[in-house]
């Protein structure tokens, strides 16, 4: 059977789909009523988009379709954590998930099945990588939780049961920057979700050319993950530092500020019991931190048994918490959500067919003696 050469409609943002539409000799406020019943009412029927002409609806019909990554698993948490694992095709999954809060509600995307950086404490590096996701699989998961979420509380007064977006699940969104726009503009665009740029949050492990990029591009809330205060141990936890060390990731985060929708950027700092989390570790930390407006948010380790690292002690944690504060850094340890159904940060690890051999990698760099670097 042929392929289906019908586009995805949800692969477009408002300036490529008026692109798209002109191509066909179609004006440019067709793009404006598509995304508002795409995205902003969650229409996938192009047949009850009743304000667009027939001739309008057919040529949809022709070259048009409008398709979600099938549902492989939806799980709620105990805490009402819920959880997605999409089917994104030769045995590949992803996972997005949706944790309500009392004043908001968060989703969290992946962008990548899979991630090229291999992080040592993180399952998704762990499992290699295979692809980049296309805009449309990752819109395609705020739509669908959107859709799910509305069906689930029909009652629901509010419009906004997602209120803000993170970019914390599978991969690394900034190397997957042409399709990871895109999507990031519709989030934004008031046709389609009408979010404010600090309530959408990219985070990265600190590619810092398309740091300056999103800067220009679409500079939304920014969190780094930082792990490590000095080069010698982000090296072994973050590989990319020894493309991007912290010297040049903080002048980064500093000319970032200049665009950012907040007055700071979070640095993100998993907590890994004697690794990094020594009152040396604090101190270093410290000084990192002077130099950025930041908030830091510290998240103790989600473990995997093949990580061969554990969470740092409660003690340890309210130790390193307490350097931090009394040292005038906003800083806050993140609470765990979903661990019952996996959904905890670092535990999103889908189903990745590795096609770098990067996972092999990561198990002969254990070999690096990561617990010797303790103070
Ligand atoms: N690649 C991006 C975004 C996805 S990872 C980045 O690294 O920022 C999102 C967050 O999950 C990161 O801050 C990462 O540190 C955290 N994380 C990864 N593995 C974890 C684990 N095992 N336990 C807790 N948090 C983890
Ligand atoms: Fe990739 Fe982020 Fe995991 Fe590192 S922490 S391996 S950058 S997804």
């Amino acid at each position: 059977m042929l392929m289906s050469e019908k586009q995805n409609l949800l692969d477009f943002d408002n300036e490529q789909l008026v692109a798209q539409l002109k191509l066909h000799g179609h004006k440019p406020f067709r793009a404006k009523q598509l995304l508002k019943w795409v995205h902003q009412r969650g229409q996938a029927d192009f047949d009850a988009m009743t304000d667009l002409s027939k001739d309008f609806r057919q040529f949809l019909h022709n070259d048009y379709e409008l398709s979600t990554p099938s549902v492989l698993i939806d799980k709620t948490s105990k805490d009402g954590t819920r959880k997605w694992l999409f089917n994104i095709g030769q045995n590949n999954a992803i996972e997005t998930v949706f944790i309500p809060e009392d004043d908001r509600g968060t989703l969290c995307i992946s962008s990548q099945a899979g991630c090229t950086v291999a992080c040592r404490f993180c399952s998704t590096g762990h499992q290699g990588f295979n692809r980049n996701l296309t805009t449309a699989e990752i819109i395609g998961q705020l739509w669908h939780a959107r859709a799910a979420l509305q069906a689930a509380n029909p009652d629901h007064t509010d419009e906004r049961i997602i209120s803000n977006v993170v970019m914390m699940g599978m991969g690394e969104p900034l190397l997957n920057y042409h399709q990871v726009l895109p999507a990031l503009k519709l989030m934004l665009d008031d046709n389609a979700y009408g979010l404010s740029r600090r309530r959408v949050t990219v985070s990265t492990s600190g590619v810092v050319p398309i740091m300056d990029k999103l800067s220009q591009d679409c500079p939304v809330a920014l969190a780094v993950s930082l792990h490590a205060p000095n080069d010698d141990l982000r090296d072994r936890l973050v590989p990319l530092n020894k493309k991007y060390p912290l010297k040049e990731l903080i002048a980064a985060c500093q000319r970032y500020l200049e665009f950012a929708p907040r007055d700071f950027i979070t640095f993100e700092y998993i907590m890994l019991q004697e690794v990094n989390d020594s009152p040396e570790h604090a101190k270093e930390l410290i000084e990192i931190a002077k130099q950025v407006n930041c908030k830091l948010n510290l998240i103790p380790f989600n473990p995997f048994p093949e990580s061969g690292l554990y969470r740092s002690s409660n003690n340890r944690i309210h130790r390193f918490t307490g350097m931090l504060l009394d040292a005038g850094i906003v800083t806050t340890v993140r609470k765990t959500r979903g661990d019952d159904i996996d959904a905890a940060c670092g535990q999103l690890a889908g189903d990745i067919k590795d096609r770098t051999k990067i996972s092999q990698k990561m198990q002969a760099n254990k070999a690096i003696p990561i617990m010797e670097i303790r103070n």
